[in-house]
């Protein structure tokens, strides 16, 4: 059982969750198993109370773990499944110590953070270790900041623990440049490096974040004030894909070097599938439009996974995916009943996508932007309340449901298509009201979901409270609403499309979270696929 710590200096968002994905990837493609964990020291015992705002979005594992997006970076890079396991927070330890205290485990001692919250941690660690060669771990935050210092304390008595060739510490800092004077400047990492020793450990790999390359000069620099070998200092210069990143390391050595510092055989790293797929990616051979309505679109990373499973349904089709940003208030209706001329900027769009989301906010937008979709021919794809706004939209202007709606917006509403089905053997005994995780679907033969998954029986994960409400089903499917996929029992609406439309898919899924670079998802290629046909016979309508 072997473990790499990744920590992060001098300043957040260095993207050590890349790092950590990437030497990950390095590892599993050496024919290593290899597992990855995030500690996130905040006090939550999960991410599923945080808000997309200011942490970005909630990664939801197969067995419904609401997970930091990092999580997320580790499946796509090291395509695997993890699990809620892989997601460890300070409240999540703090919660099974002091059950622990409470079931009477530590009877008679005074319970302290060393060594109880540290056992726990370290414990927690071999836990997830178990039955891997090698399992990575990124500490979230930055070192020195007094809610890591627990997890550094564990992570520090692990090398004691476990031995020195079984334990490898990797510190990724910023190197700031200076324009005036045209360097590098290392002492923020030498003041980081030096903090991190205070704490016991002393790092084996530097990763310097640095927007120009480093000279041999600033290495050997850092290599002695650091006291790493100058091989160790590792160069990660900003990339303009993320992809890129596990290539370049390999190009340095890192998997060669941890390799052999972890006393493991050297093996030849099997990359070619991820270079190509590289490759693909960096040489598109067109360029589409995709707009997203959604109500987060400030902040990007509210919406990580389905940027990336864009990115990769682009790389299938050998295209650029342009994405739009459409903030859904703006195709609300002002004080006067008018649109506000924002409805027109769709036009641009050669696909639409209303992506999942909670709360009244930006609703009646991303219902007229379906509307839209739907009598222009233009390709849309709904995800989970991208869904549940298509079946609004068609209940009110197919169906004539007037005031028709999800009892989440309007609980007082005359069709209740939408509603809270309180099912609780639907409910993970997490979140309590939450529909999460994967769920299997069975879809219908023939239709268009059937033939782009190519068969009758998928799975996907869920993030929700609200389903189509089955009183209104017979309505709908009567006026020409195709319910194409739906729970094994029959019960819940999964899919849904309609006929006569280049593209018109929804699910109450969220399909982004399994969509990998080197396996993007069926759902989203086809969606694009659809949307680069439909600016073709746009552009040239003979
Ligand atoms: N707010 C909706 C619900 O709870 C949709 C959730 C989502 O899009 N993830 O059902």
């Amino acid at each position: 059982m072997k473990f790499i710590f990744v920590t992060g200096g001098v300043i957040s968002s260095l993207g050590k969750g890349l790092v950590a994905s990437s030497l990950g990837l390095l590892l599993k493609s050496r024919n290593y198993a290899v597992n990855i964990v995030k500690i996130d020291p905040y006090l939550q015992v999960d991410a599923g109370t945080m808000s997309p705002y200011e942490h970005g979005e909630v990664f939801v594992t197969e067995d419904g773990g609401e997970t930091d997006l990092d999580v997320g970076n580790y499946e796509r890079f090291l395509g695997i499944n993890l699990s809620s396991k892989n997601s460890i927070t300070t409240g999540k330890i703090y919660w099974n110590v002091l059950a622990k205290e409470r079931k009477g485990d530590y009877l008679g001692k005074t319970v302290q953070v060393i060594p109880h919250i540290t056992d726990e941690i370290k414990n927690t660690l071999i836990e997830v270790a178990t039955g891997f060669d090698v399992t990575v771990v990124e500490i979230g935050g930055t070192v020195g900041d007094i809610e890591s210092q627990p997890f550094l304390e564990a992570i520090r008595q692990m090398k004691k623990d476990l031995g020195k060739e079984n334990v490898l510490y990797v510190h990724v800092s910023l190197l700031p440049y200076v324009k005036a004077t045209d360097e590098l400047k290392t002492k923020p990492t030498q003041h980081s490096v030096k903090e991190l020793r205070g704490i016991g450990i002393q790092p084996d790999f530097v990763v310097a974040r640095a927007e120009v390359p480093l000279s041999e000069k600033i290495k050997e620099k850092l290599a002695l004030f650091c006291d790493v070998e100058k091989e160790a200092v590792i160069e990660a210069i900003d990339v303009n894909n993320i992809y890129e990143i596990p290539v370049k390391f390999e190009k340095e050595g890192f998997g060669r070097l941890v390799t052999s510092r972890l006393n493991l055989q050297d093996r030849t790293a099997q990359i070619s599938y991820w270079k190509e797929m590289l490759y693909k990616a960096q040489n598109p051979k067109k360029e589409v439009t995709i707009g997203i309505i959604g109500k987060y679109v400030e902040l990007k990373d509210a919406y990580k996974s389905l940027i990336e499973a864009l990115k990769h349904a682009g790389i299938a089709n050998e295209a650029k995916v342009n994405l739009n940003w459409v903030n859904a208030e703006e195709l609300e209706k002002d004080d006067f009943g008018d649109i506000l001329g924002n409805l027109q900027k769709l036009g641009k769009l050669d696909g639409i996508l209303v992506p999942g989301g909670f709360g009244l906010r930006g609703i009646e937008g991303m219902i007229n932007a379906v509307k839209y979709a739907r009598e222009s021919n233009t390709p849309f794809l709904g995800i989970c309340l991208g869904m549940q706004c298509a079946v609004i939209e068609f209940a009110r202007n197919v169906c004539g449901l007037k005031g028709a709606n999800s009892t989440e917006f309007d609980a007082l509403t005359p069709y209740p298509v939408i509603d809270f089905v309180p099912d609780q053997k639907l409910m993970t005994n997490k979140g309590g009201t939450m529909r999460l995780g994967a769920f299997k679907a069975s879809l219908l033969r023939g239709t268009v979901v059937n033939k782009i998954y190519g068969e009758t029986s998928v799975s996907e994960r869920h993030r929700h409270r609200y389903e189509v409400n089955n009183d209104f089903r017979e309505i709908l499917v009567n006026n020409g609403l195709i319910i194409s996929g739906t729970s094994p029992d029959e019960k819940l609406v999964e899919f849904i499309e309609i006929s006569q439309h280049k593209f018109f898919v929804a699910t109450q899924a969220h399909p982004e979270f399994k969509s990998r670079p080197s396996n993007p998802h069926p759902l989203f290629v086809n969606f694009v696929g659809a949307s680069i046909k439909s600016q073709r016979l746009r552009i040239n309508p003979l």
